[in-house]
């Protein structure tokens, strides 16, 4: 009986990681962010909204999630603090370019006569402040040729503003830690090379599950097929690219029921536990053998 060791990041960081981190994320804050912002004012529903800033938190994350990774963070929480920051600052920074487009779009529907000689002057006298004010008075969406005033005004749209930012700001966090949750071999100073070690229908889930509870490494590299089985076993190896440092990650997925049954989100039984390249083999071998 082998033991499931499962890999275990060193939580070593050096300032590259927080450079890389930061200059990623942040090119992603401000590059989506001028998208984002605009794309808000297209979107109407909720629901929509609520996609949208999962989307922007999510290309922060990513972003800065894999400038930590290239900047060899071995630290996820580490990770996380960078993603968080940039999602902070670009959400704060889409308010400033939400102003700016607003403001210069409130101008050029003023009258010609009436309004101020150029654009900043403008701004001097409708500033930040003004534009808030403004914001909370009509609602949702201002600007010329908009729909008219929304519904979510007043302190209304200080709470969506505190939703969104908390929204972008966990979606950051959360997948930020994503791209270094890859092992890294701390002897080689190098990143597991992820890979398919291929699939299982119909595998016996619960002896699979019975194995993993009980410690037990053999049943999960010699996975056994159950009549009547609709579960989908998928193996992953991580392989460091110098040495024979391996590691194996066991997903389970339910097959989607014909004529729209539920579907099983799925499940991880190991995670990332330690193997050695004989095992790998003798997983590859048995694989294809099923
Ligand atoms: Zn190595």
């Amino acid at each position: 009986m082998a033991g499931i060791v499962s890999y275990r990041p060193s939580g070593k960081v050096g300032p590259a990681a927080v450079v890389f981190g930061l200059l990623l994320g942040g090119a992603a804050a401000v590059a989506l962010g001028w998208i984002y912002q605009l794309a808000v004012d297209f979107v109407s529903g909720m629901r929509a909204g609520f996609l949208l800033t999962a989307f922007y938190g999510a290309g922060i994350g990513f972003a800065a999630g894999y400038g930590a990774r290239l900047g060899r963070c071995r630290n996820p929480a580490v990770a996380a603090a960078i993603a968080g920051i940039c999602a902070m600052g670009g959400t704060l920074a889409t308010y400033e370019f939400a102003y700016l487009h607003h403001s210069a779009a409130i101008y050029a529907s003023l009258d010609r006569e009436a309004r101020p000689a150029s654009l900043e002057e403008f701004r001097e006298g409708f500033g930040m402040a003004r534009y808030i004010k403004l914001r909370q008075k009509v609602g949702w969406r201002i600007g010329p040729g908009r729909a008219g005033p929304g519904i979510i005004t007043g302190l209304l749209v200080w709470v969506v503003w505190l939703i969104e930012l908390v929204s972008i700001v966990v979606v950051a966090v959360f997948l930020g830690q994503v791209p270094v949750e890859r092992p890294y071999c701390e002897v080689c100073g190098r990143w597991a090379v992820r890979r398919s070690a291929g699939k299982v229908d119909g595998v016996d889930a619960g002896e699979l599950g019975r194995a993993v509870r009980a410690d037990d490494l053999g049943p999960l590299l010699l996975p056994r097929r159950r009549q009547g089985s609709r579960v989908q076993a998928r193996y992953l190896v991580y392989a460091c690219p110098s040495c024979a440092e391996r590691h194996l990650t066991v997903r389970l997925r339910r097959a989607r029921e014909r004529g729209g049954g539920e579907e099983n989100p799925g499940r991880t039984v190991a995670d990332r536990a330690h193997v050695t390249p004989v095992q790998v083999k003798l997983l590859a071998r048995h694989l294809g053998d099923l």
